[in-house]
């Protein structure tokens, strides 16, 4: 048996391979970064050739890195970024960028398919919120403002299709990646009639669907040997970024919740069997036939530290600076002096509308219960606070569909702060466990490779290849004060729906 295992995640800032050992430990890695084109506030695009070539290059790197016979590979195993969609012609060349998941300029469009069909009903079938985020309401923009390409596309597929059928000249689409276009019957596994109605295509312009263990061989000979591997490895379709990031951080059983704050965030989890939420607030995707993935993903994470990093204490972050401190450093330091709950000012960190659970774009930020005791180092507390508050309100829909969550995996450039890990566990009144995660998605993808290919039997060895960094218990003072300002905070976005819109449009110019 091979010795070797590689995953690759095709991300949206860059794309990632990692060589593994058979216990999971990193022989090799390498990064190449593309960039994202934001022309307009809503675009948000990335060229698939650039793409394509980063995933070659990272590949290489990394093979060359390890040093490994090409033989002592047991297959490459691929994780990507969710929701794109590129529209190709005959030949397989991109007619469109590839419109990727942070894209809103199907807005209107989300908002018709909601109001004309049943967006709800589509939902629970197919697992992915009408939000402009997903292929299927992305499909119905091009077609109304795209005509003449969407009319000249002969397939509309994602960034991950895009690479297999540079590799393997198959377009492949594995049901993780399927699952999140909004256009797939989850129970059925098959494309869904009345979503491909409502996004105006037929299955003819979409992949052949796979299952995710599905793997290809037969790489071109000069290619193989240009990455330095066989022409006979393996490559396995894999599935979407996020359900493998649960893998790569051990976050596979019943009532282990996977969650993650880097720049946006994540709260996810596995099931069994697909399962939606009757009032909309959650994904449901697949990982595999017996494992699928349901959360929410929330846009208000990390960035809004960065916000105050960068536009409420630019003294602070120049001054840090100068002294060579990592700025978040200082102002966790700042927030430190403030005691939990910040003497009651709470803040709503929806500067960016919010997706789960309430997946209102008009949503605004605000802090609430300012009095004159309140300093600046009382609001830096209150953003992490209500960054965490966020992440915490899809905590009830997801205990509504599986029960009680025991344990939290938390993730992400927030759990470099032992300030912000230590709040986490106090608000959600969990044990908090940061894994060992370096690019969890790769890692993710490996194991799935394996299984794929027989060399273990169940996914759950990811037990054994991953440990601990961190640990925290909930503190049961800190705990005693969230608990009474977490209903205030959840209560107030409810209760302000009409004003709320009517900022965002004020703010639109309209
Ligand atoms: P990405 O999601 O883009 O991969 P990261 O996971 O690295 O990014 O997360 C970046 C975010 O992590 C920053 O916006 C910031 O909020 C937070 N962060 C980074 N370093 C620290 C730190 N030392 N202390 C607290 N928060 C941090």
């Amino acid at each position: 048996m091979p010795g070797h295992v590689i995953g690759v995640d095709i991300g949206t800032t860059a794309t990632k391979a990692v060589v593994f050992d058979l216990r999971g430990r990193i022989v090799a890695h390498a990064s190449v970064g593309y960039p994202l084109f934001t022309p307009t506030p809503a675009t948000a695009e990335q060229d698939p050739d650039e793409i394509y070539r980063a995933v070659i290059a990272a590949l290489r790197d990394a093979v060359r890195g390890a040093r490994v016979a090409s033989d002592d590979v047991a297959c490459v195993a691929f994780s990507a970024a969710m929701h794109s969609v590129i529209a190709v012609d005959n030949e397989g060349n991109a007619l469109t960028r590839s419109i990727t998941w942070a894209d809103n300029r199907a807005a209107r469009q989300a908002e018709r398919i909601r109001a004309q069909h049943d967006g709800m009903a589509i939902y629970r079938r197919t697992g992915t919120p009408i939000h402009p985020m997903s292929p299927l309401v992305k499909l119905a923009w091009l077609k109304d403002e795209q005509a003449p390409i969407f009319n000249a596309a002969a397939r509309f597929i994602g960034i991950k299709e895009f690479v297999f059928h540079r590799l393997f000249d198959r377009y492949v689409v594995d049901h993780s990646i399927a699952s999140a276009t909004g256009l797939l019957n989850l129970e059925k596994l098959d494309w869904d009639e009345e979503a491909l109605a409502v996004a105006g295509v037929t299955r003819e312009r979409l992949s052949t669907l796979v299952p995710t263990t599905h793997h290809i061989e037969g790489l071109d000979r000069q290619l193989a040997a240009d990455i330095g591997l066989s022409t006979a490895t393996p490559f396995v379709v894999g599935a979407n970024d996020g359900a493998l990031s649960n893998v790569g951080v051990d976050a596979i059983r019943p009532g282990d919740v996977a969650v993650t704050i880097g720049t946006s965030g994540a709260m996810r989890t596995v099931v069994e069997r697909p399962v939606t939420d009757p009032r909309g607030r959650t994904f449901c995707y697949a990982l595999t036939d017996r494992h699928w993935v349901i959360g929410g993903p929330v846009n208000n994470g990390g960035i809004i530290f960065r916000w105050v990093r960068d536009e409420i204490a630019a003294s602070e972050t120049e001054t840090a600076k100068r002294l060579g401190i990592d700025p978040y450093e200082v102002l966790t330091r700042i927030a430190e002096r403030v005691v939990p709950g910040c003497e009651g000012l709470i803040f709503h960190p929806y500067l960016t509308g919010e997706r789960a659970p309430m997946w209102n774009p008009d949503l605004r930020g605000s802090f609430f219960g300012l009095a004159m005791h309140h300093r600046k180092e009382h609001m830096i507390r209150a953003v992490l606070e209500g960054v965490i508050y966020n992440v915490y309100s899809i905590l009830p829909a997801m205990e509504e569909l599986i029960g009680r969550v025991q344990a939290i995996k938390a993730t992400g450039g927030f759990a470099r702060s032992g300030l912000w890990r230590q709040m986490m566990a106090d608000v959600f009144d969990r044990e908090v466990i940061v894994p060992e995660s370096f690019e969890s998605s790769c890692l993710g993808a490996a194991v799935l490779g394996l299984y794929a290919l027989g060399h273990v039997d169940s996914l759950e060895v990811i037990a054994g290849m991953v440990g601990a960094t961190h640990r925290h218990t909930p503190i049961a003072q800190n705990v005693a004060v969230y608990s009474q300002l977490i209903p205030i905070f959840l209560a107030i976005p409810g209760k302000l729906d009409e004003e709320y819109r009517k900022i965002a449009a004020f703010q639109r110019g309209g």
